[in-house]
C-alpha cells in the first residue's frame, strides 16, 4: 500500500472554497491536488456571473489566497465594492490559479465520479484509517483515471444539483418534459440575454435566488412593459423571503428583500402565496400550464425554478458519512443551519470539530457542506478550510480555535414557515440551550437543538 504521507490532498472542486482550501494546505507545508469538472476554475460561479453578490470584497477573500495573491503582485479589488459574480471569478480565481505555486496543482475538466479507500468498500473496517482515499474522474480525453490521496475536501457545491418543482422533493408530471423544452429553467438565468423579454414568466421558490429572479423581471418589464412576472412561494407570508431589511449586517442583502416587498406592493409582481406544484402541462409548443395541489392553474410561457440545492452525495456512497437526517449537512452542523428552525443567516464560526466524519481526513466544505441549506457565506467556508488544513497539518490548537464573526441577516426566528406560527420568536442572540455537546461556542441557540436539550 502506497505511504500516505507522500499522497496529495485532493481537493474536490475549483470555486472559492476549494482554492482557498489549497492555499491553506500549501501555507501548512501539505501538498493539494485539487480537481475541477468544469473548463475553468469558477465553473458554478460563471453560470449565474451575471448577479451582484450582496457581500463586498472584503468578506469574499479568503485570507491565505489573498496572502498568495499578494506575494505575485497581485492588487486586490476596493473591500467595500459589491461585485458581480464574474468579478469574483476573473479578478480573484482566475489570478489565484494563475500564481506558479497553484497553476499544476488544478487539474480541470476532471470530474471526480466517486470516492472510496483503496481496497476497501464501505463495509470493510480492519486498516481502513491508514488506507489511501481513491479519487475516480473522468479526464479531459473522457477516459476514466483514479488517483490516491491521503485526505479529501469536498468542496464541489450544489450548483449542479437543483432541486426539483415539487414541494414533495420530486419532479411534478410533466416537469421533464417543460425543462427539456427550455420552458422550465434551472435557478438563475440572465433574462435580459435569455429571451424573457415580453414573456409571463413564473419565479417559483422564496430564496435569494427567487429574489433576484423576481428583481430582474421587473426591472426588465419597465422597459419591456408587455413582460409579466409572477412569484409563487410554498409559505402562506412571503414575510421571511422579505429578510431582515436595515436591521441586516449585509445592507445589500437586506436591500434585495425589501426591494422584493417594495415590487409586490406597487403591483410590479404577482405574488401566489401557499402554491405547491402539482403538475406542468404544455401548451401548444411555447407555453405551460401549471396546477397547483389546491385546484388553482396558471397560464405562463416560462418558469424559473429556484427551490434551492442539493449535495449530490453519490459520488461518496463508499465513504462513511454521519449527516443530518433534514439537511444533509454534517450532523453537528444540521441544527445550526436548518432553515426550518434558524434563519439567522450565520453559523456560530465552525471547523474540524463540527465537519468531522467517520471517515477520517474526509471533509465537506464550503457550500456542499450546508448540504441543503441555503444560507452559505463564502466566509464560513474560508473559516472551515483553515482550520480543516490545520487539522490535517496536525495543529490541533490551530484546528480548534475560531477566527471569524459573521454578519447577520436581522431575521432570526425558530418558526416554522408555513406552520401558521409566524410570529418571528428571536432566538439567534439568545445564550441559552448553546448546544455544548457538539463542541461549540456558547451563545448559540438553536430550534431542534434547543428542543433535544429539553427532552
Ligand atoms: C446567485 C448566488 C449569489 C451568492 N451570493 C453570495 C454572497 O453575496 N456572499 C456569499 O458569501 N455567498 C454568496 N453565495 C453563496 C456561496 O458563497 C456561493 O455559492 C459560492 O460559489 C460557494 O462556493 P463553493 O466553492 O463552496 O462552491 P462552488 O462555487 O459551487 O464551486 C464548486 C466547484 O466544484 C465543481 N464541481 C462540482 N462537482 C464536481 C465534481 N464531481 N468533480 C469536480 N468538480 C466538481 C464545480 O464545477 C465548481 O467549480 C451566493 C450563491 C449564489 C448561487
Amino acid at each position: 500500500m502506497t505511504g500516505l504521507d507522500s499522497l496529495p490532498v485532493a481537493v474536490i472542486g475549483a470555486g472559492p472554497v476549494g482554492l482557498a482550501a489549497a492555499a491553506h494546505l500549501l501555507e501548512r507545508g501539505l501538498e493539494p491536488l485539487v480537481l475541477e469538472a468544469g473548463p475553468t476554475v469558477g465553473a458554478a460561479i460563471r453560470e449565474w456571473g451575471h448577479i451582484r453578490l450582496f457581500s463586498t470584497w472584503q468578506y469574499n477573500l479568503d485570507a491565505a489566497a489573498v496572502r498568495l495573491l499578494e506575494r505575485n503582485g497581485w492588487e486586490a479589488p476596493r473591500p467595500t465594492a459589491l461585485p458581480y459574480g464574474n468579478q469574483i471569478v476573473a479578478e480573484y480565481l482566475e489570478p489565484l490559479a494563475a500564481t506558479p505555486e497553484l497553476k499544476d496543482r488544478i487539474r480541470t475538466r476532471s470530474r471526480v465520479t466517486a470516492v472510496t479507500r483503496e481496497g476497501m468498500d464501505k463495509g470493510r473496517s480492519l486498516g481502513r484509517e491508514n488506507a489511501p482515499f481513491v479519487l475516480r474522474i473522468q479526464d479531459p480525453q473522457g477516459d476514466v483515471v483514479e488517483v490516491l490521496a491521503r485526505a479529501v475536501i469536498d468542496a464541489s457545491g450544489t450548483w449542479s444539483t437543483p432541486a426539483p418543482l415539487g414541494s414533495s422533493g420530486l419532479p411534478v408530471a410533466g416537469e421533464a418534459l417543460a425543462r427539456a423544452a427550455g420552458l422550465v429553467t434551472g435557478p438563475l438565468p440572465d433574462v435580459e440575454r435569455d429571451g424573457f423579454a415580453g414573456c409571463r414568466t413564473l419565479v417559483i421558490g422564496s430564496g435569494h435566488s427567487a429574489a433576484n429572479m423576481v428583481l430582474d423581471l421587473a426591472r426588465l418589464a419597465r422597459t419591456r412593459p408587455e413582460t409579466e412576472v409572477l412569484w409563487a412561494i410554498r409559505a402562506a407570508s412571503p414575510d421571511r423571503a422579505y429578510g431582515g431589511g436595515d436591521a441586516d449586517k449585509f445592507p445589500a442583502r437586506g436591500q434585495l428583500g425589501t426591494r422584493l416587498r417594495t415590487a409586490v406592493e406597487t403591483g410590479s409582481v404577482q405574488l401566489l402565496t401557499s402554491f405547491r406544484t402539482e403538475h406542468v402541462e404544455l401548451t401548444g409548443g411555447s407555453s405551460l400550464r401549471l396546477h397547483a395541489q389546491d385546484g388553482r392553474a396558471l397560464n405562463v410561457d416560462r418558469v424559473i425554478s429556484a427551490t434551492g440545492f442539493r449535495p449530490d452525495l453519490g459520488i461518496l456512497s463508499e465513504l462513511r458519512l454521519d449527516l443530518d437526517p433534514a439537511v444533509d449537512a454534517p450532523r453537528a452542523l444540521g441544527p445550526l443551519i436548518d432553515p426550518d428552525f434558524h434563519s439567522c443567516g450565520t453559523v456560530p464560526p465552525h471547523g474540524v470539530k463540527v465537519l468531522a466524519q467517520p471517515e477520517k481526513d474526509f471533509y465537506l466544505a464550503g457550500m456542499k457542506s450546508y448540504g441543503r441549506a441555503p444560507t452559505f457565506l463564502l466566509a464560513t467556508g474560508y473559516e472551515q478550510v483553515r482550520s480543516i488544513a490545520a487539522a490535517l497539518a496536525g495543529d490541533t490548537a490551530a484546528a480548534h480555535a475560531v477566527e471569524l464573526q459573521l454578519p447577520e441577516t436581522g431575521v432570526c426566528s425558530t418558526a416554522i414557515p408555513g406552520s401558521g406560527d409566524e410570529t418571528a420568536e428571536s432566538s439567534c442572540d439568545i445564550p441559552e440551550c448553546a448546544p455544548i455537546s457538539l463542541g461549540l461556542p456558547t451563545g448559540l441557540r438553536h430550534g431542534r437543538a434547543a428542543e433535544s436539550a429539553r427532552t
